[in-house]
């Protein structure tokens, strides 16, 4: 026994398109199979629903339905009220990009051949990775990028023919590339629109078609793509060229490259955002006197000054040494954290020394006490 559709969409005999759409809304995001996985009802719940849909929110099959209940639909073209069977049933694509928009019912849509597409196929989309050391990620480079994918086929450029003459309209479909099916089943009579076996959509037969690509205009080959990595770039973004995927089938639009960063670990600098984060070793007795050392920046060595009495975890900060903002103006900076170290296994003589110094040296001197790493280290974030 057929449910009633009103029964099974939960509305009123009176309900209004909306109504019928916010409820066939809720059961199909419930019971569609891509998410009811795990509920085995759940398929047949959802044919359901579609269906009660499908007839409910069509005004000539919703009077149909509602003069002669399930029979008038079932008679078809011969019933009283006289509609030509369900005209794109199998087309759920299109139910659920009307009812849910763009992506939400191309998800749906393809695992019901919704999707279905006439005609040449557009290249893919394809991704690729790429690793930079720091320094390119800092200032931009120009990769070359090598994969393999499909391309245009060079011995009929695309064409699928070296012999134009040799393309003839499809009989089957009269050019089309659709082909009107016609299939009797319980519900009544179903009239599907669907791709054309003989020309595969394209409306066309290549009568000789390229010996290299089989008529397709494109065949996998080794690619090489050259791709301007912007300055700023980080590990973990995606680049996106345009029309570099993989080539489209006899002249159809190329897919999209997307071109994945990874940025190597450097050995002595971290990145921070745009920032460097790098440190400095000073003796006890350079931090206490002050020094110049020469410190590697990515643009080289620079040198920088510690003044007397620089305290363990005191952060020196290179302005504009850091790396470029991406899509921006202007550069980062480069923290050095300081790092005093202490020798060890010191001789009789040296201990004497320190020991002496020791007593010289009043605590006045030792009034600065030291702030700690990761506070200065948060006050240089912060600034
Ligand atoms: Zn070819
Ligand atoms: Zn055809």
């Amino acid at each position: 026994m057929k449910r009633d559709y009103y029964e099974v969409l939960g509305v009123p005999r009176d309900a209004d398109l909306q109504q019928i759409k916010k409820a066939y809304r809720k059961l199909a995001r419930q019971y569609h199979p891509d998410v009811a996985t795990d509920t085995p009802e759940g398929e047949e719940k959802f044919k359901e629903a579609t269906e009660a849909y499908e007839v409910l929110c069509d005004a000539q099959k919703r009077q149909v339905y509602d003069t002669y209940g399930h029979d008038g639909l079932r008679r078809g073209g011969g019933g009283a009220g006289g509609f030509d069977g369900f005209e794109g049933f199998g087309d759920f694509g299109d139910i659920f990009s009307n009812l849910f928009g763009g992506a939400f019912g191309q998800a749906f849509g393809g695992g019901f051949g919704g999707g279905q597409q006439a005609g040449p196929a557009r290249g893919s989309d394809l991704a690729v990775e790429v690793e930079l050391d720091l320094e390119e990620a800092a200032f931009g480079v120009e990769k070359e990028i090598t994969f393999t994918a499909q391309a245009v086929c060079t011995e009929c450029e695309g064409a699928g023919t070296t012999e134009p003459d040799s393309v003839k309209t499809c009989a089957d479909c009269g050019g089309r590339g659709q082909v009107r099916t016609v299939r009797r089943t319980m519900l009544g009579q179903f009239v599907q629109m669907g791709v054309c076996p003989r020309c595969s959509g394209t409306g066309q037969i290549i009568e000789n078609p390229c010996a290299e690509c089989k008529g397709a205009g494109r065949r996998p080959a080794e690619r090489k793509v050259n791709v301007n990595i912007p300055a700023g770039i980080d590990d973990g973004q995606r680049i996106r060229v345009t029309g570099k995927g993989g080539a489209g089938e006899r002249g159809m639009r190329s897919g999209d490259l997307y071109v994945g960063v990874r940025v190597r670990p450097h050995e002595i600098f971290e990145r921070h955002g745009d920032d460097i984060l790098t440190g400095v070793d000073l003796t006890m007795v350079q931090a206490a006197l002050g020094v110049t050392l020469n410190v590697p920046t990515l643009d080289g060595d620079e040198e920088v000054e510690f003044p007397a009495g620089t305290q363990p975890g005191d952060i020196k900060v290179l302005r504009g040494k850091g790396v470029t903002h991406l899509n921006g103006h202007g550069r980062g900076d480069q923290a050095i954290t300081v790092r005093v170290i202490v020798p060890r296994d010191l001789d009789e003589e040296h201990r004497r020394l320190l020991e002496q110094f020791d007593e010289s040296v009043g605590a006045e001197h030792y009034a600065e006490r030291s702030e700690g790493m990761l506070h200065k280290l948060r006050s240089f974030f912060t600034s």
